[in-house]
């Protein structure tokens, strides 16, 4: 069937063979994406949304009635009290800075509990230096290491208890690290220990890649607040760009009024076309993110049958939709990137190479054939040119496009 886009018959009987010994995972998906596509609609109907809700401002966006509409859409599906949605966020980057920002003052703390958090908040955090950081302003940076892919509950609590900490920062999804992404459970466990010792420290969770894999959100077990990409999970492939904070009201207000003006807040922001997007966007997300754990688990499960190491194995449950494979060789883990572009519908013909990006010490390599500039929903892979080599692969947007991606990604890997 595939030989037409040059993927050899072996690679495809693998394929077929990897495909029959998942389908009790494959179920799984399908069950969570039903689910969730339940609740998503029922937040449509209940918001009353309607074809006037498509259409747009300009200028200062005041009056919105879609913006206001997709709003509570998203605190809907994501059990928060209220939302900011908008456009106006750059990337998930910039709504976790916004929050950041939004909740801490000079001589407060932020506390991460999931050791380092991702690469580029290192900046904004003062990590790295930078004259416009949180430290800059004086607010301080403490972490926790996590310990056998677990939290510290430990030294979490002794933290606590010995002096104020104004915001707990939680990173689930593993980043660049060779951790493990964090699953709800633990997230739940981790929140009751801490209103043990502390019922006023405001939790954040960075929830990148986490929306829709499984039937529960983070605020349902007690989180204040969370935060992600719309050119992620709940931008469904189709969202332009933004991000989305989602919580406690009070701490969406904070957010608002440091995103556009205090004492604007969240009444301004005009939308330029993209409720529609947004909105659709939403409505896809859980089939999309169903289509992305699929390909995630062939991949994992051929790669597998090939003998390499993959985290996490075919069987495991998942937290998010990033798989990995430790390739332990330098040219195995370009020639999969490549084959994963070779594979897309975008820049195919382009040939990846690993490069110094900016804010990263080492040299990385990208694969990214996307309809939209640095979607990580679409299928995309990449990783640090380091050992042990850990080739960092997330998305697709129909399963078939992403097995498609698979199938040359590994038949390049195999090639002699
Ligand atoms: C993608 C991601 C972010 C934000 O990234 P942007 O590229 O700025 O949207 C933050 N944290 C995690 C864990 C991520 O995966």
């Amino acid at each position: 069937m595939y030989q037409e886009i040059g993927i050899r018959k072996e690679i495809e009987e693998l394929s077929n063979q990897a495909e029959q010994e998942i389908q009790p995972q494959f179920r799984k998906v399908e069950e969570v994406c039903a689910y969730n596509s339940m609740k998503v609609l029922k937040a449509f109907q209940d918001n009353h949304i309607a074809d006037m809700h498509f259409g747009t401002t300009t200028g200062y966006g005041y009056g919105d009635i879609g913006r206001e509409a997709i709003e509570k859409v998203f605190a809907q599906v994501l059990h928060a009290e209220d939302s900011l949605v908008r456009g106006q966020f750059i990337s998930g980057t910039h709504a976790l800075t916004v929050a950041l920002f939004a909740f801490l003052r000079p001589g407060d703390t932020l506390l991460s509990i999931s050791g380092k958090p991702y690469d580029t908040l290192d900046e904004v955090i003062g990590i790295v230096e930078n004259s416009s950081s949180l430290k800059s302003y004086g607010v301080q940076f403490e972490q926790i290491e996590l310990k056998e892919d677990d939290f510290d509950y430990e030294a979490i609590t002794n933290r606590l208890q010995k002096s104020k900490v104004k915001v707990i920062e939680i990173q689930r999804s593993k980043g660049y690290s060779t951790r493990k992404s964090i699953s709800l459970e633990k997230v739940k466990k981790v929140i009751e220990c801490i209103r043990k010792v502390d019922t006023q420290v405001i939790i954040m969770i960075d929830n990148c890649y986490c929306e829709f894999v499984g039937k529960q959100e983070p605020l349902e077990v007690g989180a204040d607040v969370i935060v992600g990409s719309l050119i992620k999970n709940l931008g469904g492939g189709i969202a332009p760009n933004g991000a989305y904070i989602a919580g406690r009201k009070d701490l969406i207000e904070l957010a608002a009024q440091r995103l556009t003006v205090p004492g604007e807040g969240k009444e301004v922001g005009p939308t330029l076309g993209m409720n529609k997007p947004l909105l659709q966007g939403l409505f896809m997300a859980p089939s999309v993110v169903a289509a992305s754990l699929k390909t995630a688990i062939l991949a994992s499960k051929m790669l597998e049958m090939l003998g390499y190491q993959t985290e996490p194995r075919a069987t495991d449950e998942r937290a998010d939709i990033v798989q990995n494979i430790i390739f332990e060789d330098k040219q195995k883990l370009i020639r999969y990137c490549q084959g994963i572009q070779m594979g897309s519908p975008i820049d195919s013909q382009s040939i990846p190479e690993p490069w110094d990006m900016p804010g990263y010490t080492d040299q990385v390599i990208m694969a990214a054939g996307a309809f939209t500039q640095g979607s990580s929903i679409e299928l995309s892979c990449d990783g640090p040119i380091r050992p042990p080599y850990i080739a960092y692969m997330q998305g697709g947007l129909t399963y078939e496009y992403g097995k498609l991606g698979v199938l040359k990604a590994v038949q390049e890997l195999e090639k002699k």
